[in-house]
């Protein structure tokens, strides 16, 4: 059984199998016993807790929907409750495994030959190797698909990449970082198992960001970078496999979304049920209930659409505007909980010892990556005008 916890108002946790709660019951006492006490010092401190990586293995949620290779094969629905119980306490450290188990893993497990995810998945599935996806570009963010500059030349026996990738999360310790660049011949786009000791591969850390900070972003620099044909992702023949990828991640997001705004709600109910002003609770003014009503309201209207998009994904039926509608929602509704959360706790609220203003700062990461909100607006407008108005 579940302790009860106030951020799940409809009891959605109900619907899951016995199984399926032990497993987000482990994950939520490992985030709450492992992870909450060290992860504000370093959100501070702009590092990451290496020390937690071997723990977090142990709870063998790597790869959850992948079939084989040592990975769970569960449904995407229980992809989702564990990245919301991972992002209701840091998002930061639930952007690290989406990267690594999402984005980059799902690179190899949609697009890498067989011999390739045998080389891979098992050593990513334990976390015995880390891994990193470099698309977007410092010239290039929304329009990556366009108008991507990194390129990849063929000489007959290797690949040469040339180029720089901006924001790639984990980038500087990740063993594999896959990369996308356009072949200068085809103009098609092409994927790259690139290993961090490929010479001609540099990656830098993004320094002062206000968002994500546990997150080691970089930017990295290939000059002349030789991968052996081998490496390049096999089944990746142009951006429509890139964006397959994108499409299975950004329901992860939303969920991402979700855990952030269910963590600050949490958060700002405890402390306005013990926060004590004109000798009352200030949860007892009537100002107060309406903040936490309206957080709560959004938050359950968001709950109740990822599960069902997980669903339609376990259905096969997902599409991406599907995926898109719930990161443009979800998004949205974040940013306006976690301010509300921070306002119902006056100057404390600014606090990082409080969580809500880590909270408040990470939602807006999560606004922008993996499509912006315009950006997903525009898939959904697309979707049902029939007009595509992106340029
Ligand atoms: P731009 O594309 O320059 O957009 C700027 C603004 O213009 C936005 O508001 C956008 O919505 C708007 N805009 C652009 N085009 C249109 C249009 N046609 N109509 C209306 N509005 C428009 N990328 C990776 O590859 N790997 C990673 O691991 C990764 N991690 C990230 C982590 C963080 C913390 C952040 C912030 C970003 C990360 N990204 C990563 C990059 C992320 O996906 C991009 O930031 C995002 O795609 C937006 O690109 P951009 O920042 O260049 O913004």
């Amino acid at each position: 059984q579940l302790p009860p916890i106030d951020g799940d108002f409809y009891n959605l946790d109900l619907k899951l199998t016995e199984e399926q709660r032990e497993l987000q019951l482990k994950v939520r006492n490992f985030m709450e016993d492992e992870v909450r006490p060290l992860v504000n010092d370093y959100w501070n401190k702009a590092k990451f807790p290496f020390e937690i990586i071997e723990k977090f293995a142990q709870l063998n949620i790597t790869g959850v929907p992948y079939e084989g290779y040592g990975c769970p094969n569960l449904p995407f629905l229980m992809e989702g409750i564990i990245a919301q119980e991972i992002a209701r306490v840091d998002v930061s450290i639930s952007t690290f495994f989406g990267v690594h188990s999402g984005l980059a893993m799902g690179s190899i497990y949609l697009c890498g030959s067989d011999e390739q995810k045998q080389e891979w998945l098992p050593k990513m599935q334990r976390l015995e190797k880390i891994g990193a996806f470099g698309l977007t570009e410092p010239n290039v963010g929304s329009a990556v698909s366009q108008g991507m500059e990194t390129t990849c030349k063929f000489d007959g026996e290797n690949w040469i990449l040339n180029g720089q990738k901006k924001w790639i999360g984990n980038a500087t310790f990740a063993d594999v970082i896959i990369i996308w660049a356009k072949d200068v011949d085809s103009h098609q786009v092409k994927g790259f198992i690139v290993r961090k000791e490929n010479p001609g591969f540099q990656a830098e850390k993004m320094e002062d960001k206000m968002a994500l900070r546990i997150v080691q972003n970089a930017i990295i620099t290939l000059t002349d970078c030789k991968i052996a044909e081998s490496d390049r992702l096999q089944n990746a023949n142009s951006f429509k496999d890139t964006a397959k990828v994108l499409k299975m991640t950004r329901a992860g997001v939303a969920w991402q979304a979700v855990g952030c705004a269910r963590g600050a709600y949490e958060s700002a109910l405890k402390y306005t049920k013990k926060r004590e002003q004109f000798g009352k609770p200030i949860a007892s003014y009537q100002l107060v209930q309406n903040h936490l009503v309206e957080m709560l309201s959004n938050l359950t209207a968001m709950q109740t659409m990822v599960f069902r998009l997980s669903e339609m994904q376990d259905e096969g039926i997902l599409t991406d505007e599907h995926a898109s509608l719930a990161k443009v929602y979800c998004s949205m509704r974040t940013r306006d909980i976690v301010s509300r959360a921070r306002e119902v706790m006056g100057g404390n609220g600014i606090l990082l010892e409080h969580d809500v203003a880590r909270f408040v700062a990470d939602a807006e990461a999560i606004y922008s990556y993996e499509g912006t909100k315009e950006i997903n607006s525009l898939i959904v407008g697309r979707a049902i005008t029939g007009y595509s108005a992106f340029v």
